[in-house]
């Protein structure tokens, strides 16, 4: 690709911190930055985003360093104390986010922390029009920036534009809730080009579009995307499942460290099997649900007592938020009643850890859980179910994956689909797991993994720059 990309996200892809009074810039970790850090270095790309961190912090001077170490350029977006409450924790966290999740009793619309969100929508827009050209490729990313393409249109309208969503995309019965619906989806048909991560997710966004917006008509309708109609041009609309690194997931769990550190997690949990979860605390992510499931199946099988542990992992998020701190005291209280009713002397059946493993401790997690349970209510793609399957390098180990995750439309084929609504089937689920047989697992792990190499976060990355190179503003392919 010749053309420089500058890339639009909420957070810059590093992460600032002050550790002994000496301030430090650190590149962020992730598929996404390790997949467009080459292109963003082989043409001098430029990256915008909040820095994530205080006035007290001497941004310009961090990302100055950094960008002339990394080979493209950083730009700030500086956010303060209130539009970080009413644009990032109140619209995108507090309305978007649970809205585009399918869990509408969890939304909270407020018509200033609206404006904010369209204030500093804005303020994105008009940092990115400023450092751009014509002959660039803009591509704003996410739930937290829908708006921003139609700031930059307004300032210069032939600028090329692109956006991806990472989360899934609602359908019209469940977006027309929100006071400021055919905002957002003008806000969508600013775009070129705007990429979903399913076709459910594409579909809903067509239907939204022409039922919701005024003026949108399909002109075509093709496997892959849809070309709509809007005031005098045509957008693109597509789904491109994200993914992982998968070379080097497989590299990593195949080292000598993670081997190492596996060995040890084996020895703790020896004679018996390790379920594994591992997420972002959310109450997206169905761990309450999951832990059910879990008691309902010790209840069911008790063939599996002493045989299997639940090793649960919870990423601190959204500390601040109320329904986050209600979630973790929900998880807490679950667990206990859990080992309350089955622990016996040398077994306890569920490890809770609220905290962060580092990489190579999950590393070595993914590769000793002979079950992962990735039973999300909703989830855009959910990465944690394809990372389990790369680094399961013997190719055994069982994914356990719900049907509302994006990935099932990928590895749904091979893995064992719940809905995590119903505890019954998703203990049976687990049951079934506990009980396959070596072989079948295999079979099932290393078509789960074929899968995963073929469509990686390169295949992704050059899948959606391709569907954007084939554009030209404004008009027909
Ligand atoms: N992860 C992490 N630290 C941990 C455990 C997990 O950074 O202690 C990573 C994990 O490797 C994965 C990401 O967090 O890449 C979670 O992505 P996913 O798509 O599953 O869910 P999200 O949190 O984005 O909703």
């Amino acid at each position: 690709m010749k053309r420089r990309l500058v890339v639009v996200s909420n957070r810059l892809p590093v992460a600032i911190s002050r550790t002994g009074g000496k301030w430090r810039i650190q590149p962020g970790t992730g598929g996404l930055v390790t997949a467009l850090e080459p292109l963003m270095n082989a043409n001098h790309g430029i990256w915008i985003g909040w820095p994530g961190c205080g006035p007290e912090a001497p941004v310009d001077e961090l990302i100055e360093g950094f960008s002339a170490e990394h080979g493209y350029e950083l730009k700030a977006v500086p956010l303060d104390e209130q539009e970080v409450e009413k644009y990032y924790r109140g619209f995108s966290n507090e309305a978007l986010w649970p809205l585009f999740h399918d869990l509408l009793g969890h939304c909270i619309f407020n018509l200033d922390h609206f404006r904010s969100y369209d204030a500093v929508n804005r303020r994105f827009a008009e940092i990115a029009a400023e450092y751009s050209t014509s002959k660039d490729i803009l591509w704003i990313h996410d739930y937290q920036l829908i708006l921003t393409g139609r700031h930059i249109r307004q300032l210069h309208p032939s600028h090329m534009l692109a956006f991806f969503l990472h989360i899934p995309f609602p359908p019209p019965d469940l977006l027309r809730r929100l006071p400021w619906c055919e905002q957002l989806i003008e806000g969508l048909l600013a775009y070129d080009l705007a990429g979903f991560q399913t076709l459910r997710d594409h579909r809903n966004f067509v239907h939204c579009a022409t039922t919701l917006g005024r003026g949108v008509e399909v002109r075509s309708r093709h496997r892959h995307h849809t070309i709509l109609g809007y005031d005098g041009h045509t957008i693109k609309v597509g789904h491109y499942p994200i993914s992982i690194d998968s070379a080097d997931f497989a590299a990593r769990a195949s080292s000598d460290e993670v081997a190492d550190a596996a060995w040890y997690l084996h020895e703790n949990y020896q004679h018996r099997q390790l379920i594994l979860g591992v997420d972002r605390l959310d109450y997206t992510k169905g761990i309450p649900e999951r832990f059910l499931a879990f008691e309902r199946a010790l209840e069911k099988y008790p063939e599996m007592h002493e045989k299997i542990s639940l090793v649960q992992v919870v990423v601190p998020s959204r500390t601040m938020v109320p329904d986050y701190v209600d979630l973790k005291g929900k998880l807490e209280q679950l667990a206990g009643r859990i080992n309350g009713r089955f622990s016996q002397h040398g077994w306890v059946p569920l490890h809770y850890h609220y905290r962060n493993l580092d990489p190579v401790q999950l590393l070595a997690h993914y590769r000793t859980a002979e079950i992962a349970l990735v039973t999300p209510l909703r989830d855009g793609m959910n990465l944690v179910a394809k990372e389990y399957c790369a680094s399961s390098v013997d190719n055994q180990g069982v994914l356990i994956l719900s049907k509302f995750a994006g990935a099932a439309d990928q590895l749904g084929k091979h893995a064992l689909l719940v809905n995590p609504y119903d505890i019954e089937k998703t203990a049976d689920a687990i049951h079934q797991a506990f009980c396959m047989p070596k072989a079948e697992q295999k079979r099932r792990m290393a078509l789960l993994r074929a899968q995963i190499r073929r469509n990686d976060v390169h295949h992704w990355l050059d899948n959606f720059l391709q569907e954007f190179g084939s554009r030209r503003r404004g008009g027909a392919l």
